[in-house]
């Protein structure tokens, strides 16, 4: 089964403003990083953005053993421009 690519997919994609971690608000042009899921009925969501002083480089808490990942992007007008992939687990990688 392929997926689509989540840089691909999250390029463009609305978001909040406010960091997961320390509940600042993060302003155009600062480095993000978020923590994704994809389920099938879903497509990738970005379940939690973090400021670039907060958040993970690799997927290490709180997973749901879904395919997941860790992004870093551009936080652009409560959107996400020049998405990269830090980490990606896919489901099975896990026992
Ligand atoms: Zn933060």
């Amino acid at each position: 089964m392929s997926r689509p690519d989540p840089a691909a997919a999250l390029n463009g994609m609305r978001t909040g403003n406010v960091c997961s971690g320390c509940s600042k608000r993060v302003r155009t042009g600062d480095l993000v990083r978020g923590y994704v899921t994809h389920y099938d009925r879903d497509g990738w969501v970005l379940r939690l953005l973090w400021c670039d002083s907060c958040g993970d480089t690799t997927i290490e808490r709180g997973t749901e053993g879904a395919d997941e990942a860790v992004i870093k992007a551009v936080y652009w007008n409560h959107r996400l421009a020049g998405v990269s992939v830090l980490d990606r687990n896919l489901p099975g990688d896990q026992p």
